[in-house]
């Protein structure tokens, strides 16, 4: 079946339900929200298959806290330009969605077990907006961001969107943004780079684990071994994606896109529940 196919068939679901799907989104390198690329192209068009939320809110691999969780409640978060090294043209891109205060403060609700905090000094890191800037290119859905714990171990993250599953019914669009296998260290450049055998076999992992809901799996270290952090030598990029799971729900349908493999060891798989 075609991306096309996938994303005709998502829009038909989502018109005849209640809650809005949750997303994740492998992001990969910044370049992609300004070079035209299949990524690029895919968001766009999942933007346009998604029923219209009223807010996102965004779990994005670039705001790591440490023993905290952090919602940004800023009215107009700036855009962060947090990479180096790349094109002038990526330092002017802005991404200037309004934020969503009372929203964050209904998150802030729902996760208040979990010790969550209302911010104003991050913003919308490039994690956020180079995805959204395919996704909603108007710019005109209000935005706000959920910082991951660094701290805190895996079964925590799957927590953190078994907490915030219930927003689905209040308009709010959850989108994880990382990656589902990312390790810039083992990156291979070229034309002749296939992918190493440990990020096909996490990447299949995961994919099994998902498919059979398996979500356990996917947060249980013993389980995972050495895999994991030859997968994720740091894993800012994989906990947006067990948030995401964590928000599923037992009725809702999963669907893939974009699974390849970039540079030998960034997995660009994405998925949607819905
Ligand atoms: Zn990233």
């Amino acid at each position: 079946m075609t991306v096309a196919q996938d994303l005709a068939r998502l829009r038909d679901r989502f018109a005849a339900s209640d809650r809005l799907p949750v997303v994740f989104l492998g992001h990969g390198t910044p370049m992609n929200a300004i070079e035209d690329t299949a990524y690029g192209r895919s968001w766009a068009a999942l933007g346009q298959a998604l029923p219209r939320p009223q807010a996102i809110l965004v779990v994005s691999a670039h705001w790591m806290t440490r023993g905290s969780t952090l919602v940004d409640v800023s009215a107009m978060p700036r855009t962060i330009h947090d990479f180096y090294g790349f094109p002038d043209e990526l330092y002017a891109q802005s991404y200037p969605a309004p934020g969503a205060p009372d929203r964050a403060r209904e998150v802030l609700t729902a996760l208040a077990a979990h010790h969550a905090e209302g911010d104003d000094t991050w913003g919308l890191d490039h994690g956020a907006w180079s995805v959204l800037t395919w996704l909603y290119p108007e710019a005109d859905v209000p935005v706000f961001q959920l910082s991951i714990d660094m701290a805190a171990d895996l079964p925590h993250h799957l927590e953190i969107g078994r907490a915030l599953r219930a927003l689905r019914r209040r308009g709010i669009l959850i989108l994880g943004s990382g990656n589902v296998v990312h390790n810039l260290r083992a990156m291979r450049r070229g034309a002749g780079a296939e992918p190493y055998d440990w990020a096909l076999e996490f990447d299949r992992l995961v994919t099994d684990a998902l498919e059979t809901r398996d979500l356990g799996r996917l947060a249980d270290r013993a389980a995972l071994g050495p895999l994991l952090s030859m997968a994720h030598p740091s894993v800012d990029h994989y906990l947006p994606a067990l948030t995401v799971a964590g928000a599923a729900e037992a009725g809702d349908t999963l669907t893939f896109m974009n699974d390849s493999i970039d540079l030998a060891s960034v997995s660009m798989r994405s998925f949607v529940f819905g």
